[in-house]
């Protein structure tokens, strides 16, 4: 328990039960404070992973790394665990750090207001409902709320049609003609389990991506024994997984640099491996540097993307008709279900939820430019609102949950402070806001996220608001200890 404690009845209300907001109670509950709600819309813990069931669905860092550093687990099937697994890990975490006592479900928060009398926040809920805490976090995260582009004629498709992270199983994809618009992350694991089953599919590509070799591996119960009984085995491989991919962040350097060069030329030799057709080859070739948009880790999505009822197009969409998709080119590719693997509303953090701090200014019209965070957790004029992977934290490299473990110290720190008897709250300083996001931005522009590519990491007007800007190492640096001048006390009323 933190030394120095004068109080810990403080009122902690937390926003969603997935990775982080599960995470941030047990560390909050260690810590000694017992007045913790969370609230989650849906009806269960695991966040994205209980969001995402599409065919295929699983996470492409190692499952050592992307588990907690506190709670190690010697019983992953596989080094890419599938998101059965995953869920199953965090519904465990849920029970066994005892989270779900705290658990408010099919509760949706739509609005949070600071008020600056009782300096505290007061939570709304979609039914109407209301909630005061003296604390407010939010475990919310980038990509929760699912993105369908405003395609026209969209609503006019005769058939099923659903986006990936609401995977609808009731519709039976056999012998169909299924379109696919997207190719990202979730589209690459899951275009090769339905090509198996589809009739015809066609995967709209609007712009390829690079991809490299996955190298599954099946542990043996020899291997989770060896990890159960000698944990440090663990240890090391997380260790030996973050730092080769710490070591490999120069790549998202522009300019070229050997380890860009490498990344390419692994993305090219992975493509010629396994595309043998030069045209199908030139067709899938990306036209932008890797590392802009995120890798993709695939070891049979070309494999798929080849097989005779495959039709790659490669074309951005024009319009969407009663029976198909009209691709740029003017030409209809009819089908029986349109599959949107369209990504997240990843640059709009937060929303729909309205956030008002000091004066009711709102979040929104604050972020109207682009989202920005004091080393991604705090806003100037919104205090003891702490944001778990908020605005600049995300990777494309590394385990986003090393990122969120360090979040969730420093809040504690902050919190402890909030916690003396004489204060009320911290609110961080507009001037430490000001340079942290200058430098974190000139750094930023340094990477190939900068660059002359369209990515969820940025806003349509350029700024990167969703990405660190270096390594999980240097992020731990700056979030190892508070840093007490950079934030606003708050006196007790
Ligand atoms: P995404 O990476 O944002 O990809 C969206 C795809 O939809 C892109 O191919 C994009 O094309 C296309 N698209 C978007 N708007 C379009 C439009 N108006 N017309 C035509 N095409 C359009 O989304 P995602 O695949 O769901 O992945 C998002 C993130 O989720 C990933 O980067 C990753 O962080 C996370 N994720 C993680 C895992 C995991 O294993 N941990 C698995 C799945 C997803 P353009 O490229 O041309 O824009």
């Amino acid at each position: 328990m933190p030394s120095g404690k004068d109080d810990q009845s403080l009122r902690i209300a937390v926003l969603g039960a997935g990775m982080s907001g599960l995470a941030a109670v047990a560390k909050l509950k260690e810590a000694g404070y017992k007045d913790i709600d969370l609230f989650e819309k849906s009806d269960g813990v695991g966040g994205t992973w209980r969001d995402n069931t599409y065919p295929g669905c699983g996470c492409d860092v190692p499952s050592h790394l992307y588990s907690y550093s506190f709670d190690l687990n010697p019983d992953w099937d596989y080094k890419w665990s599938l998101q059965p697994q995953i869920l199953q890990y965090f519904e465990d975490f849920a029970d066994k750090f005892g989270v779900r006592p705290h658990c408010h479900f099919n509760s949706e928060i739509t609005d949070c207001s600071y008020d600056e009398a009782s300096r505290t926040w007061t939570l709304t809920k979609a039914d109407g409902g209301t909630h005061t805490a003296d604390v407010l976090i939010s475990g919310l995260g980038q990509l929760n709320i699912p993105s369908i582009p405003d395609f026209k004629g969209k609503d006019s498709f005769q058939g099923p049609s659903f986006h990936s992270a609401r995977w609808d199983h009731s519709v039976d994809l056999t012998g169909k003609t299924v379109c696919v618009i997207g190719n990202g992350p979730s589209a690459v694991q899951f275009l090769p389990e339905i090509q198996k089953q589809v009739g015809k599919l066609i995967s709209f590509q609007r712009s390829p991506a690079w991809c490299r070799p996955r190298g599954q591996r099946k542990y043996t119960e020899a291997d989770k024994r060896a990890f159960d009984r000698q944990r440090w085995r663990i240890n090391w491989y997380r260790w030996r997984i973050r730092a080769f991919a710490d070591f490999g962040f120069t790549a998202f350097h522009q300019g070229e640099n050997g380890m860009a060069k490498s990344m390419k030329k692994m993305c090219l030799k992975h493509l010629e491996d396994q595309v043998k057709n030069p045209e199908m080859r030139a067709l899938l070739t990306p036209d932008f540097e890797p590392g802009c948009k995120r890798i993709l880790i695939s070891d049979d999505y070309y494999p798929a993307l080849i097989q005779p009822n495959v039709e790659v197009i490669r074309q951005g969409v024009k319009e969407i008709t009663p029976t198909g998709v009209i691709g740029d080119d003017g030409m209809e590719h009819a089908c029986d279900v349109i599959i949107y693997a369209t990504g997240f509303q990843s640059t709009e953090f937060l929303t729909p939820m309205q956030v008002h701090g000091r004066e009711g200014v709102s979040l929104n019209e604050v972020w109207k430019d682009g989202a920005e965070a004091f080393k991604g957790v705090a806003v100037p004029g919104f205090p003891n609102f702490f944001l778990l992977y908020g605005p600049n934290t995300n990777l494309g490299h590394n385990s986003i949950i090393l990122m969120v473990e360090q979040q969730i110290g420093y809040v504690l720190q902050a919190i402890e402070k909030i916690a003396a008897k004489d204060v009320a709250g911290l609110d961080v300083k507009p001037e430490a806001m000001k340079a942290y996001n200058e430098k974190l931005q000139a750094d930023l522009g340094k990477t190939v996220w900068a660059g002359d590519c369209a990515s969820w990491y940025k806003t349509e007007s350029g700024q990167v608001t969703n990405n660190w800007s270096g390594k999980t190492t240097e992020y731990a640096a700056i979030m190892r200890e508070f840093d007490p001048d950079s934030w606003q006390v708050i006196p007790s009323a």
